[in-house]
């Protein structure tokens, strides 16, 4: 399905509704010029910087946002998660709706309950209150395996055998093998060219093997699709540029892809909040909503906060932990100070969502 010129989005936005016949609000992120000026330095003299552009609150007429912030307890909360906690809490409170937290905890080995217990306390200590209980992935495993049955049964999943060791040297035998869009190199199809018998026997034998989306069958499937980021306006999905992701493991029921999509419908989430970084990650996601029949959101991908070298803050950047500043004395004041939040300087801006 194509949301397009007067069809509504699950937050119940008409795809012709303008915020500029709504209330004016000022805008609560500010972009990089901005926050430049203001010289923004942390307790620990590191300088903080949005990465490209800014960003804006996006208010519809009448529409109230359920957003989510849904981080991997796999570390301490930076400031980037700050930031992308702020955004999510400010779209949801501003238009009326509701912030919800999910924990992605799917992968055991590298989550730990001391993170996800800090990341409640952290959020708390940073005033961002979520509504309803917290969601964990670890929880929510039968929602994940049922979804997989229904594309399972829809032709447009295969079996891959592949060890990450096989996939590289593939690729490499390729030579002029195609790339995702952030240079990654996409899985070159090997195993979509098995036939059923050799995947019977495979599987029969016990041999570990992922879940791929066959994507040429599922677009064949669906016809063509887009989504809307509240950014970038109209996007043609293109999750060709992918190539077959994996949407489960023998170890894992649930890939990102398959569990994020599962549980923003669940979740009834109508505005996807998120860092830019995960802007391609969308083609699948929409994707994966028109083969499952889900509701289906707008996006807001969001600008990224960098280090003073420009680099994207990473869970590795232990200084700019809100743990560490905490300790050290800094106030939520001073962290959202810090990241250019608060004042309101920029002239209010608004979204309108056209139509495709
Ligand atoms: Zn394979």
């Amino acid at each position: 399905m194509v949301v397009g010129a007067g069809q509504r989005f699950a937050c119940g936005a008409s795809t012709t509704q303008c915020c500029l016949h709504g209330p004016q609000r000022p805008p609560i992120m500010t972009g990089r010029a901005e926050r430049r000026e203001r010289g923004t330095v942390s307790a620990d003299g590191e300088r903080v910087i949005a990465l490209r552009g800014a960003d804006f609150v996006p208010l519809f007429e009448g529409v109230a946002h359920v957003t989510r912030f849904a981080p991997s307890p796999t570390g301490y909360l930076h400031l980037g998660h700050a930031y992308a906690a702020r955004f999510a809490f400010e779209a949801a409170r501003l238009s009326g709706g509701r912030f919800l937290l999910r924990l992605e905890d799917l992968d055991p080995q590298r989550c730990r309950p001391e993170f996800a217990h800090a990341i409640l306390e952290d959020l708390r200590w940073l005033g961002l209150f979520w509504d309803g209980s917290v969601v964990r992935q670890s929880q929510r495993l039968a929602l994940y395996r049922q979804a997989l049955a229904r594309l399972e049964a829809l032709g447009v999943l295969y079996p891959c055998f592949c060890t990450r060791k096989q996939v590289r040297e593939e690729i490499a035998r390729m030579g002029d093998a195609p790339h995702g869009p952030a240079g990654e190199a996409i899985y070159p199809g090997t195993c979509r060219a098995l036939s059923e018998q050799e995947r019977r026997r495979r599987i029969a034998r016990g041999e570990p093997f992922a879940w791929r989306l066959d994507v040429e069958r599922a677009l064949a499937h669906t016809g063509p699709l887009s989504w809307y980021d509240v950014r970038a306006g109209w996007v043609e999905a293109k999750p060709e540029l992918l190539g077959d992701v994996v949407l489960a493991r023998k170890d894992a029921p649930a890939s990102y892809h398959l569990a994020v999509v599962v549980d923003d419908a669940a979740q009834g989430v109508t505005l996807v909040t998120r860092g830019e970084d995960l802007f391609h990650a969308t083609h699948i996601h929409r994707l994966l909503q028109a083969l499952l029949g889900l509701p289906v959101p707008i996006w807001y991908h969001h600008n990224l906060v960098g280090d003073a070298s420009g680099r994207r803050m990473a869970k590795r950047n232990g200084a700019l932990s809100l743990r560490h500043m905490r300790a050290r004395g800094v106030s939520p004041e001073a962290i959202w100070q810090l990241l250019g939040l608060g004042a309101a300087s920029a002239r209010p801006r608004c979204a309108s969502v056209p139509a495709s």
